[in-house]
């Protein structure tokens, strides 16, 4: 093969690669964001067992009955994906860790999976490792969205890879993570807009409304998750004098 050519088709492999086609997928009522050249991954597996989601301890970390033991419930830990901590007793909620909980548990909760493995069947606490695949219909037939994967295409965990896996899943979650934060999604979108103040904000004079709870001592912008239960307006300038400081998930004026 001449040079030209096999440089050409190099090329050629290198855009076919890259080229995914996004799709929207409506999991129950949960749109969330997969591609379509993803669902060949189901291909490689060879062995699974049928499993029922128990409960969902946090975005990498569930509980479920697999048929063949029958009432046993047990912990499994999602290779490849990391997602900041929401339970960890001796660590305060690491910021989007509830996000990253909600979307497993809007998605997992009492669902009926496929539990596939790799070469190592359990971590250092004995919890099974495993790769969840959730049924779709997508073109008339059932496909398989790997969980995984999927938490990390949507912005709600990293690709972990500390730990070796499946060469091949290991670089698409290292894709999926690029595209993630390419496009802001997720934890990515959020670390952009704590890092950004919006003009306006440092104009002398500037004194919006902000928002503290009753029992509190930060002050939030509107919309915080933090407002969920009590949500008290106020001027900027009159929380800083009664002592509230800004709070560090939704970064409000200072
Ligand atoms: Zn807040």
């Amino acid at each position: 093969m001449k040079k030209a050519t096999a440089i050409a088709l190099l090329l050629l492999l290198v855009i076919v690669s890259f080229a995914l086609t996004p799709l929207e997928l409506d999991l129950d009522g949960t749109k969330v964001l997969y591609f379509a050249e993803y669902f060949d991954l189901y291909n490689e597996v060879t062995a699974f067992d049928e499993a029922e989601i128990a409960w969902v301890t946090d975005g990498d970390t569930v509980n479920l009955i697999r048929s063949k033991t029958l009432k046993l419930i047990e912990p499994v830990r999602l290779i490849g994906l990391d997602t900041p901590e929401t339970v960890h007793p001796s660590k305060p909620v690491e910021e989007f860790g509830r996000e990253a909980s909600d979307f497993a548990k809007n998605l997992l909760n009492e669902k009926n999976v496929r539990l596939s493995y790799d070469w190592d069947p359990r971590d250092r606490y004995n919890r099974i490792l495993g790769y969840l695949w959730l049924p779709v219909e997508y073109s008339g037939e059932t496909r398989y969205v790997l969980f995984n994967l999927l938490a990390i295409i949507n912005g709600y965990g990293h690709a972990y890879t500390s730990f070796s896996f499946n060469e091949n899943y290991m670089q698409t979650f290292l894709e999926a993570e690029t595209y993630a934060r390419d496009n802001s999604l997720g934890l990515w979108g959020l670390q952009e807009a704590i890092i950004e103040t919006p003009v306006e904000e440092t104009k002398p004079g500037y004194d919006p409304t902000v928002f503290i709870t009753n029992t509190g001592t930060k002050y939030h912008r509107e919309g915080c998750r933090y407002l969920k239960d009590s949500k008290i307006a106020l001027r900027l300038s009159e929380a800083k004098r009664r002592g509230y400081t800004p709070c560090s998930v939704c970064n409000p004026p200072k």
